[in-house]
């Protein structure tokens, strides 16, 4: 990676934003990092596509069909590709449904549930086919980093990314390591 800007990819797949919002955390520190990167696909951009970046950041697990084609796209266009979060690295809350049949936890939410005024499991063709479990990322593709935590605080993705901004790999301090 050398004096051009680094190019780098966000998404969120099975997620919350969360770990998004405290990559925001960094505040004014964002302004300095912007200075030698620029966004590709992202939320903070809106670009649709990922398109050929040098860092890919993944938030969530895999959970339906379009998270497996999203996450491949970053795959293949990612040079370093790195999982933020509990979700992403252990499926995290959306895995709580691995412990139920897929088919029960439909019923459950949308046929008998408190508060269910119109009983009906959703079944619109561009509704992305669910996954029968709720996948960790590096099951799916191979990851190069795991950045843990729910969210991971703010200093630890600065601690993940200038390194790898300058060609090197990243350390991450202990007390920036959280496992919740
Ligand atoms: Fe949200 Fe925590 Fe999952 Fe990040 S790891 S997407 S903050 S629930």
């Amino acid at each position: 990676m050398t004096d051009q800007k680094i190019r780098i990819a966000t998404a969120s797949l099975a997620g919350c934003f969360g770990c998004h919002m405290s990559f925001l955390d960094i505040d004014e520190k964002l302004v300095q990092l912007n200075e030698r990167i620029e966004f590709n696909r992202s939320p903070l951009t809106d670009i649709k596509h990922c398109g050929p970046s040098d860092i890919g950041l993944i938030e969530g697990g895999v959970c339906n069909a379009d998270n497996v084609r999203v996450l491949r796209e970053f795959r293949a266009n990612c040079k370093v590709l790195i999982a933020v979060g509990a979700c992403a690295i252990n499926g995290g809350v959306p895995a709580m449904r691995n412990y139920f049949d897929l088919r029960e936890c439909l019923e459950e939410v949308y046929l008998h549930g408190a508060g269910v005024t119109n009983p009906q499991i959703p079944d619109d063709a561009e509704l992305p086919l669910l996954l029968d479990k709720v996948y960790p990322v590096q099951e799916v593709v191979q990851i190069d980093y795991f950045l843990p935590g729910c969210p991971p605080p703010a200093d630890a993705f600065l601690q993940m990314l200038m390194p790898l901004l300058d060609g090197k790999a990243p350390h991450i301090a202990n007390n920036q390591l959280h496992y919740d």
